[in-house]
């Protein structure tokens, strides 16, 4: 066993189906007694029947979260914060509005309840991406994790197949990076394994059928430890590119995710032989580039850039930032391979 340092950041998880009835007992534990809902526009429902839920505790709903967590966003909602003497949030939603809650705690130091209703695992890390004037910056602090995360299976049942199965694949591409970090530990390491399992079992079972509780189980479970991989280990050149490529031509999230990672893979996979060997166990024999490029046809989802909106002439630029500043890659990243790896992934070819 080589030397290494697991960092664990304290949150405490409630996981199972009907969960949301543990709401009113964790204010109480809590000790909180004014709470403000965060939920996007398209999730209001699930806010008000959390506000109806807790009653007396609810100082009100804020249904303006959105993509990127626009800092004048966040503000509007710190105005609701300052104004209803608010002493917690709880975020009902995907990345975007655990994003406005972290957001929120990160000035205030409220704490905050998540109940994620999609396997981006933003609930689980201390990490928050913000925009202003069309700048996304990262910032990372404990005052940004959440302090409770109520995983409810019910609450991901209206997840689109499709949404479902992209954001499976956001969230294994946390697990998989996990993997290789450079503070990779074992510990780390397990819950990559069982996260990237459960996910290979779980998103053809939801795609055949949505609204398969046993498979939404094994989802949301796969999502709690993929979102702890990314909380605890350093991510390389796959969040390197999709971060560029969501940045530089305002791509979808998930779906940018699900196009690059079999082409990550296979660029890293001579130089971190671990990921053939987990997916070996996980998703059987052959390269493990190939299967995640086989899983996501299986998926029916897109596997092309070009399909969700990045232009061809946007490559070279694309591969040049990433090329230019790169984050910390078991394989050293070259101009020349990501430019190769970009212009695969563009055209919707297997990965090389
Ligand atoms: P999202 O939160 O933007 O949700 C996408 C859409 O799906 C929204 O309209 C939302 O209301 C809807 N939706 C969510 N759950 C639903 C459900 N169960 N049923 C029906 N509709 C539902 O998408 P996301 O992929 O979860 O989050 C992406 C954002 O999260 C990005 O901005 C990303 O940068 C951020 N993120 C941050 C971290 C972090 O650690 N800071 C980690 C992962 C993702």
């Amino acid at each position: 066993m080589d030397d290494f340092i697991y960092d664990g950041l304290p949150s405490r998880v409630i996981f199972g189906r009907g969960t949301v009835a543990k709401l009113g007992a964790e204010i109480e534990r809590m000790k909180l007694k004014r709470l403000l809902i965060l939920a996007t526009p398209q999730q209001v429902g699930e806010a008000e029947a959390i506000r109806d839920s807790i009653a007396g505790n609810c100082a009100g709903i804020f249904a303006g979260a959105t993509m990127h967590t626009p800092v004048d966003v966040t503000e509007a909602a710190l105005k609701m914060v300052a104004s209803g003497e608010v002493d917690g949030t709880i975020a009902v939603g995907g990345g975007s509005t655990t994003g406005l809650g972290k957001a929120i705690a990160f000035r205030t130091n409220l704490p905050q309840i998540v109940l994620p209703t999609t396997y981006a695992g933003s609930e689980m890390t201390p990490i928050l991406g913000e925009t202003e004037n069309g700048v996304k910056t990262t910032k990372r602090s404990m005052a940004i994790l959440p302090e409770v995360v109520i995983y409810d299976v019910d609450f991901t049942l209206s997840l689109p197949a499709s949404l479902s199965a992209t954001s499976g694949m956001n969230a294994m591409a946390h697990a998989v990076e996990a993997l290789y970090a450079r503070d990779s530990n074992p510990i780390t390491s397990l819950m990559a394994e069982e996260g990237i399992r459960a996910f290979a079992s779980a998103l053809p079972r939801i795609v055949e059928q949505p609204d398969d509780g046993d498979a939404r189980s094994d989802a949301l479970y796969g999502a709690w430890l993929s979102g702890v991989c990314l909380g605890t280990a350093g991510m390389a050149l796959h969040h390197k590119l999709c971060h560029v490529l969501g940045g530089m031509f305002n791509l979808p999230h998930a779906e940018t995710h699900s196009i690059i990672l079999p082409h990550a893979v296979a660029y890293n996979a001579e130089a971190a032989p671990k990921i053939g060997e987990v997916f070996g166990r996980a998703m059987g024999g052959g390269p493990a580039a190939s299967a995640l490029f086989d899983f996501a046809g299986k998926l029916g989802i897109a596997r092309a850039l070009r399909d969700i909106g990045m232009p061809e002439s946007g490559i070279a630029a694309a591969a040049e930032a990433v090329s230019g500043d790169p984050y910390w890659n078991p394989r050293p990243v070259t101009h020349a391979g990501v430019l190769a790896l970009l212009t695969r992934a563009w055209a919707g070819e297997a990965p090389a």
